[in-house]
């Protein structure tokens, strides 16, 4: 195994167990590994410190495994994470409630790079570092051992792959192609995934807590949810007898699915109107025609794709925030999220703070959200955390 020596002084972050070894704090590669191959990161005393992924082509350029030398990195290794991962979903997956969630969360399962999403009998899989992609065919065996999914499709997404050098690729990994309409259940309530063609792997369950949260508000309630996309808050919130939902997102396709969805279910669709439109255009238009609702959802994308985002990210959120704000009825409820990892909780206070002083409204926080268990936060790797929320009492 080859072997790379750490730059004496950088040594900290390692022996934390952080999974990242940036291209900089490295001294010397003892040989040419390949990109994806298992080297051996020693001290600057020539100290075994980890075993991990090499790529010269990543800023990350080692991505670290495992911290005890007499462990063997090979394909049972690999194995055993996912089959750990797997078992620790337990809790998540209710027979006739969910059949849908993160199974493998990259780092944050010790296994970087890999990302696998379950839909019900089908699987969405990324694969987002060299060296994971080497191990490919020992996952696949391991999952459909696990599982046996009808399929497993590689969803991997453009831009992540192209840090490591790896093309973009969609294809079947095993099984059959998954068809246009998968239909999955969370929280109870049945969905419509198109797993090649929708956003993401095709959905966002890392809601699933939050949506069931918010909708425990909605009785009686008239709620705007904004970033609606397939629906997740407006299904919930009909569920909970909610007396009416707007959905507004941009996607005609977003849309198109989460009226199916709302049939899907029984629901009332006179209880449902939904815009394919801007949000912010939208909300300003809410604002003119003098609209009021009880429950304000925003679920926007991410508007801070790094921490030099951050300040114009800020005021993004800042002032989609006071829009919001402006459209709820006196003591209305503002559910409200960020899945920018760079910003943190304590920004994203400040910034609906900011957003409240410039709408002249009070703001309680009644509600923190995070991500859900099967997005776990591992301890050594804060970059894990990305999803965070506040429930918020508008005055
Ligand atoms: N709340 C959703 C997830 C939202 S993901 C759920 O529970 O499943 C973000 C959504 O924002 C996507 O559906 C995307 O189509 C939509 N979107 C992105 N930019 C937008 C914009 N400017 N206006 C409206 N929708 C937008």
């Amino acid at each position: 195994m080859i072997d790379v020596i750490l730059k004496k002084g950088k040594e900290k972050a390692v022996l934390h167990r952080h999974p990242w070894v940036f291209s900089g704090a490295i001294e010397k590669v003892k040989g040419k590994p390949e990109n994806g191959e298992i080297v051996k990161l020693i001290d600057a005393k020539g100290a075994f410190m980890a075993y991990g992924f090499y790529n010269d082509q990543s800023r990350v350029a080692l991505r670290l495994l495992e911290w005890d030398e007499n462990v063997v990195i090979d394909e049972q290794w690999f194995r055993n994470k996912v089959k750990e991962a797997v078992a620790s979903r337990d809790n998540v997956l209710i027979a006739g409630v969910t059949n849908t969630c993160r199974l493998i969360f990259s780092e944050s399962d010790y296994l970087p790079g890999l990302i696998v999403d379950k839909y019900a009998d089908h699987l969405a899989v990324q694969v987002l570092t060299s060296g994971i992609e080497k191990m490919m065919p020992a996952i696949i065996d391991e999952l459909n051992t696990l599982l046996k999914p009808l399929s497993i499709f590689d969803k991997s997404d453009a831009s992540s792959r192209g840090h490591e050098g790896l093309e973009t690729q969609n294809i079947v990994l095993a099984g059959s192609h998954p068809p246009a309409r998968v239909e999955v259940i969370e929280n109870g309530i049945v969905y419509n995934i198109n797993i090649a063609e929708g956003q993401k792997s095709g959905f966002y369950c890392d809601q699933r807590d939050n949506r069931k949260i918010v909708a425990a508000y909605a009785k009686g309630k008239n709620v705007l949810d904004c970033f609606s996309y397939t629906g997740g808050f407006t299904l919930n919130s009909l569920q909970n007898g909610a007396a009416s939902v707007t959905a507004v997102d941009s996607s005609v396709l977003a849309i198109d699915t989460l009226k199916e969805n709302v049939l899907l279910n029984k629901f009332d669709a006179g209880k449902v109107s939904t815009i394919a439109s801007d949000v912010n255009k939208q909300l300003r238009k809410f604002r003119e025609e003098g609209a009021f609702f009880d429950i304000v959802v925003l679920d926007p994308p991410k508007y801070a794709p790094s921490r030099s985002a951050l300040d114009k990210a800020s005021r993004a959120y800042k002032d989609l925030n006071r829009l919001g704000m402006l459209l709820l009825n006196k003591g209305g409820l503002l559910a409200t999220y960020s899945c920018s990892g760079a910003m943190n909780m304590e920004t994203f206070k400040q910034v609906i703070a900011w957003a409240a002083l410039d709408a002249g409204k009070q703001v309680q926080f009644i509600h923190q959200f995070c991500q859900p268990e099967d997005h776990p936060l591992r301890s050594s790797f804060p970059e894990g955390e990305y999803l965070k929320g506040l429930l918020c009492r508008v005055f």
